[in-house]
This record gives structure tokens, sequence and C-alpha cells, in this order.
């Protein structure tokens, strides 16, 4: 019997850095994260004290480099880190996620070197946190479209507009904020939360998705903020999307995390439970069942890994991350919806993640780009025609 849920083997192709980051994460998560993170999912309260202790496991900012806070890690290993995260949930990996991808990247790629060293070894050490605002009310498969814009005024830059569906919006003391400049061309902005003026943040209340995480709106209505804080070197909104790339690529991970996660609670039940005098698991259409899972598991697997191995060449394309991200998404509902069905009445418990892990894949398969853009960027990509 062959229970792994690493089916071909693909660890023999790991180094021994990147065993230790998976191991000490899936230790980490099971020891702190699942025993509370059902509580904290059904009461919508973020588990701050996980959050705090995120950075003493590397998970802010691992793939930087050691002079900016991280530990200079390739992408292979934050990738497992984010696969390990999001088995626990994905209020967890998210957190990682948005400080590491789309907060400190962006302001390690389009920032400064003051501004690189002032914000980045507090954001690695987690004594502030960070959030990106790209995403507006009336414009999120579509934010090129965004209203949200910038004027100057002497030594000052006075921004107008809001952001919506930001996560830790209203946790974080810093937000990347996209916004268009005088020129019209999309900008990335530092905002630091104490000092902006007329700027307001409000939670979005009674999710039924990521409830163990904060989303929320960033209002400006003449906020004024230093010219200083404008990310020096971005230029476009493709700076942006750069951001999102490794966020999409930490989705890609994290989705597969949830898979294993699924997989493994579906095949140790169906050996536990007793039906007609036998386990489940003895039965055909069980097996079936987990059959299906394992083999939709392993081809992610196999094409995560391949991502990664591009990834730490810089030869992935945003087509191919765009791929993963959907792909493994897909995969991870399909197999969640299946190990619920496994568990019988017990799958839509709480003594179990399956069903909190279902409802979060909504948020996977809407965020960092639908399941419906994704698929248009590789018909895009195949064709030469654009339908987006
Ligand atoms: C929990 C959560 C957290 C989030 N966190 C962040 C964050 O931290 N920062 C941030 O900036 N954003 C964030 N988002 C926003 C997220 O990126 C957007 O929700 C997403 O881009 C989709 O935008 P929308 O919700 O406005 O849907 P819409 O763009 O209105 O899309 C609605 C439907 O229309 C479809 N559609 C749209 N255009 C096309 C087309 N051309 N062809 C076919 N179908 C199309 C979509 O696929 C979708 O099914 C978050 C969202 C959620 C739910």
């Amino acid at each position: 019997m062959s229970g792994n849920t690493d089916y071909y083997n693909l660890q023999i192709h790991l180094s021994e850095e990147q065993k230790l980051i998976q191991m000490a994460t899936r230790d980490w998560v099971n020891k702190f994260v699942k025993p509370i993170i059902e509580d904290h999912f059904q009461k919508e309260e973020t588990p701050h004290n996980l959050i705090e202790e995120l950075s003493n496991i590397g998970a802010f900012g691992m793939i930087l480099p050691e002079e900016y806070g991280g530990i200079g890690a390739d992408y292979i290993s934050f990738g497992l880190m984010m696969q390990e995260l999001e088995r626990g949930d994905s209020s967890i990996r998210v957190v990682s996620s948005i400080q590491t991808s789309l907060v400190m990247y962006a302001i390690y790629k389009f920032g400064s070197e003051e501004q690189r060293k002032k914000y980045l070894p507090k954001l690695a050490t987690g004594e502030i946190l960070g959030a990106f605002g790209l995403s507006e009310p009336s414009f999120g498969s579509n934010p090129s479209g965004m209203h949200t814009y910038f004027k100057e005024q002497g030594d000052n830059l006075v921004i107008n507009g809001s952001k919506m569906w930001i996560g830790n919006a209203t946790a974080a003391d810093i937000s990347i904020v996209w916004a268009k400049g005088p020129t019209g061309e999309v900008q990335g902005l530092i905002i630091e939360t104490e000092n902006i003026t007329n700027f307001t943040t409000t939670v979005i209340k009674e999710k039924w998705s990521f409830r163990a995480s904060k989303t929320g709106e960033l209002v400006f209505s003449d906020s004024v903020i230093s010219k200083a804080q404008l990310l020096q070197k971005s230029t476009s909104i493709k700076d942006a999307y750069e951001c999102l790339n490794i966020g999409r690529y930490a989705v890609a991970w994290g989705s597969l995390g949830i898979a294993m996660e699924c997989y493994e609670t579906a095949l140790q039940y169906s050996m536990e439970r007793l039906q007609f005098g036998k386990p489940i698991a003895s039965k055909q259409l069980i097996q079936k069942k987990l059959t299906a899972m394992i083999t939709e598991i392993t081809k992610s697997q196999c094409l995560t890994h391949q991502l990664g191995i591009l990834m730490n060449t810089g030869k992935a394309s945003f087509q191919q991350i765009s791929m993963a991200k959907r792909s493994n998404v897909k995969m991870a509902q399909d197999v969640a919806r299946e190990a619920r069905q496994v568990l019988g009445g017990m799958g839509i418990t709480s003594d179990y993640p399956i069903m909190r892990h279902m409802i979060n894949i909504e948020t996977l398969i809407t965020y960092q780009g639908t399941n419906e853009i994704h698929e248009l960027i590789t018909g895009r990509d195949i064709t030469g025609i654009d339908a987006i």
C-alpha cells in the first residue's frame, strides 16, 4: 500500500534545504495552525499571534537577498512553504504571500535603494505588515481601467479613488497602491497608514470565504502623501502584474497544499470508516475517487515543480504561471469536493478541514485573476487572438 502523496517521488529532486523548509513549515502548521484555525474561521477572527510568528519561520520575503531581510531562498523552497502553509489555511498562506510577493517584491523590484532599506527589513521581521491595492469596486478583472489617480502638489501627491477587496487592508502599516499618475500611466505608491491624510479603511464583513483573513477597502479622498512615497522605478501597470506573477505562483503551490490535505484526510477516513462491515476504502467507487484524486494531484505536482525550475532560471513566462494558477486551483476544487463526499456527513462538519478548504477555494478561483481570465490568457497565447 502506498499512501504517499508524493506518488512520483518528486522529493528526490529536492535539496536538503528545500526539504528542511518544507518539513519545518509542515511541523509548524501541524503544531500551531491546525489546532486553532477552525475556531478562528468560524468566528471570523484573524489569528494575530500566528501572523507574528510567520516572520520567525522565514515566511516574510524569503526569496529576497539577506541584506534586505530575506534568506535568498529559491522559488521551489518558496513554493513548498506556500503549499505547507495553505494545508493549514488560506488565511495563513495569504499573509505570507501578500507580504512577500506583493509588498516586499514590489519594493525590492520597483523601489529606490532608500525605500528598500527603509521598509524591507521591517517587513521581513513582521514589525510592519503590508497590503496590495490594485482592484477597485468597478475594476476587478480589468484593473487598467482604474479610477484611482494622483496629482502632484508641490512636494506632495494628492490621491483620489478607492481600492476594494484588499487583503490586510485594516491591519496594514503600509499598502502598495496602484494609481494613475499625471501622465495617465499607472504607478505604485507606498502608503504609510500613519502618514496620510483623509484616508479610511473598512472591513468587508460576513464573507463566507477566507474567514480567518480580513479583507477590506481603502478610500482616498484628497489624501496627501509625500512625493518620496512614489515607487521610484515603477512606470506602468505591467509592474503590478509582475508582482501578481509571484502571487499567482504562490497560489499555484498553495492550492496544491489544499488538495494534498483533503486527499490525505479522505484516504485516512476511508480506511477507518466501516460500512456494510468493511472499510469504505474497500469499495470500488471509493477507490475510484481516491485514484482520481491522487492522479490529478500528481499531475499538478509535476507541472508545479517544473514551473519552479523555470522560475529559478528566470524563464517562466506569465502565461505559464497563469496556467499553473488556474489549473491547480481547479484541480484542488475537484479534489476537495470528492474528498468531502468520501467523508459523507462528517465531511460537512468542522471536525475535518475539507469544507473550510472548499469555501476558501472559492476565493482562489476568483482572486489574482479569475479562472475565466486565466483561460483567456492561455487562449490568447496559443491562438494569438485576444478574446479578453
Ligand atoms: C477574498 C479576496 C481577497 C482579495 N484580495 C485582493 C488584494 O489583496 N488586492 C487586490 O488588489 N485585489 C484583491 N482581490 C480582488 C480580486 O483580485 C478580484 O475579485 C478579481 O480580480 C475579480 O474581480 P471582480 O471581483 O471585480 O470580478 P469581475 O471582474 O467583475 O468578474 C465577474 C465575472 O465576470 C468574468 N469576466 C470578467 N471579464 C471577463 C471577460 N473578459 N471574459 C469572460 N469573463 C469575464 C469573471 O471571470 C467573473 O466570473 C481579492 C478578492 C477576494 C474575493
